[in-house]
């Protein structure tokens, strides 16, 4: 049952719409932008409850949904008559006809019992041109009830004539204590790992829920320091055969890899890599645990340290950003991570 409250950070987003529930100005079209995960829907939902709401209450000094009056009750259980959202018949655009359809011939027709219709439109990106301008006719002579709220996770891809006439609300990225904190409290994730998924997340609250329940990345953690720490042990072919058995793509991601890699879990090998060498630094400085990301991993980084040089960690961090280079510009990716990680083997 989430409400303003429950939003983590996002404040400016938050401000924004509590202004307009308390004022009752609200905007005919927003623009949600953000990546995917980053929670665009969660709060387009908890701003359209709230707009809907028959009794809105003053909680924690937000204006809030009061959860319990006939119109929550019907949003919650995602029934709303008057909160529509436009899904599209094709996964990979929303078509004039989605629009047409679901929007331009149906936002004549009054709400059936509350003040506003509220249109979502998720993935908003995905609208061709054509379906573009069919929205316009709508965003240029709006009935006074209508609230469309268009989710994206790249807004180059509107029309000028289309931002031009929607406030656009930007995602901002949280900060990883609040990401941390969250993880610990809320979902009763262990500290380590919470601070680890928040590292990894970026800002991305949704990456991090993700990240904390995946346990491929778990494991993948795991071998990749455990990789590393063999590393001056191993010949080339033996590394390269434990990444390849590290990264093999799942049956239902063959589509996304590349000679037998799963892409999305190279850039979290590659994310893993990073972070570790920058514990190392952080180790190496402060001879202290509680700031690092892989803290379960404290008795390998205080033994790696003792061994190698601040020289040779920062070689290895450049090298790691020229195989990311490498292997984004399309090259040979087995060869890319061959000399990284021949790069790492000589510095370690
Ligand atoms: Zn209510």
């Amino acid at each position: 049952m989430a409400d303003f409250s429950d939003i983590i950070d996002q404040n400016q987003m938050k401000e924004h719409m509590q202004n307009a529930l308390k004022t009752g100005k609200v905007s005919h079209a927003y623009i949600i932008s953000g990546e995917n995960g980053s929670g665009k829907e969660y709060i387009a939902r908890i701003f359209a409850k709230a707009l809907q709401c028959e009794k809105k209450v003053n909680r924690n000094e937000n204006i809030e949904a009061c959860n319990e009056c006939h119109s929550c009750v019907q949003a919650l259980s995602d029934n709303h008559p008057d909160i529509i959202t436009i899904n599209h018949e094709k996964p990979g655009s929303i078509g004039v006809d989605d629009i047409r359809e679901k929007l331009r011939d149906d936002v004549s027709i009054r709400p059936y019992e509350s003040d506003y219709k509220i249109y979502i439109i998720p993935e908003g990106e995905k609208m061709t041109i054509a379906a573009q301008n069919a929205l316009l006719k709508t965003l240029e002579e709006p009935p006074s009830y209508i609230v469309i709220i268009i989710l994206t996770s790249n807004i180059n891809a509107f029309l000028p004539t289309i931002t031009s006439r929607c406030i656009v609300l930007p995602m901002k990225p949280v900060k990883d204590d609040s990401i941390r904190k969250y993880l610990m409290e809320e979902c009763h994730v262990v500290d380590y790992k919470a601070m680890l998924c928040a590292s990894f997340a970026r800002g991305n609250v949704g990456k991090a829920l993700e990240l904390a329940s995946n346990e491929r990345f778990e494991e993948l953690k795991n071998g990749t320091v455990e990789l590393v720490s063999k590393l001056s042990g191993l010949e080339i072919y033996d590394i390269m055969d434990r990444v390849h058995a590290l990264l093999a793509p799942s049956e239902e991601n063959e589509k996304n890899s590349k000679k037998g890699i799963d892409t999305a879990l190279l850039d979290e090998f590659m994310d893993i890599l990073l972070f570790l060498f920058r514990d190392l630094l952080v180790y190496k400085a402060t001879e202290e645990g509680e700031h690092l990301i892989f803290s379960d991993k404290i008795s390998y980084i205080k033994s790696a340290t003792q061994k190698c040089t601040y020289d040779g960690i920062n070689r290895i961090i450049k090298n790691m950003e020229t195989a990311k280079n490498r292997i984004n510009s399309n090259v040979n990716i087995d060869l890319a991570l061959e000399l990284m990680l021949l790069g790492i083997k000589e510095n370690l």
